[in-house]
């Protein structure tokens, strides 16, 4: 995969159906890999924090999230594609996870939202396998009953709308110990579907 370099952040040129392709392989080679769904406000936080900068650095894709960054690689000389926005992506997956199984779970954004959005999300695409949702934060008292649900249901897939950076960290920092294959931040995207 091709990519570009913003202040110290590397973005990845991938449209959106190279992205579920990608996802695909994650799921079907094991492990646990992240996506981060880069937009300029990332770039600016990465730059006077460490663990966000090094959390962005080990992603197995960062998506740009934003014609901000598509405009970035132009003034470079090169070029992004397609944005590949949290939103959409999370549309697609649950469109995908009708035919191919893969069980999603949202965590995040305030009480009953990720709730709301998972309705909406079954709503248009009927068979899709959103297996759980939980709101709780970032913090540290809530990850055990955070662990608990996500036991529970089993998702492959962990969607984590805490906002940049602490979606991403929260990923970096429990996704392995919970069993997950991937974690995918995705900022507002459970507000903007919940309406
Ligand atoms: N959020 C949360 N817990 C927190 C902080 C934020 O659940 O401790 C949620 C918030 O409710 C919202 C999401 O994180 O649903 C991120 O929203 P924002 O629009 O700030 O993220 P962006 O898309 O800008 O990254």
């Amino acid at each position: 995969v091709a990519s570009i370099d913003v202040l110290g952040v590397r973005v990845d040129d991938v449209t959106m159906d190279e992205t579920i392709d990608l996802i695909a392989a994650m799921l079907a080679a094991g492990g646990v890999h992240q996506i981060a769904t880069v937009n300029p406000e990332f770039v600016m936080a990465a730059q006077n924090n460490v663990a966000f900068r090094a959390t962005l650095a080990a992603t197995s894709l960062s998506v740009p999230d934003g014609t901000g960054l598509l405009h970035a690689a132009r003034w470079q000389g090169k070029q992004l594609r397609a944005k590949v926005t949290g939103i959409d992506l999370t549309e697609r997956l649950a469109a995908e996870s009708a035919t191919r199984g893969w069980k999603i779970f949202l965590l995040g954004a305030a009480d009953g939202v990720a709730a709301k959005a998972a309705a909406v999300l079954q709503a248009r695409y009927p068979h899709c396998q959103i297996v759980g949702t939980w709101a709780g934060s970032p913090r540290e008292p809530d990850q055990a009953a955070i662990a608990a649900e996500i036991r529970r249901t089993q998702p492959e897939i962990v969607l984590v709308a805490y906002g940049a950076p602490a979606q991403d960290l929260w990923i970096r920092r429990y996704g392995a110990e919970l069993g997950i294959k991937l974690g995918i931040g995705v900022g507002g995207t459970f507000d903007d579907l919940a309406g």
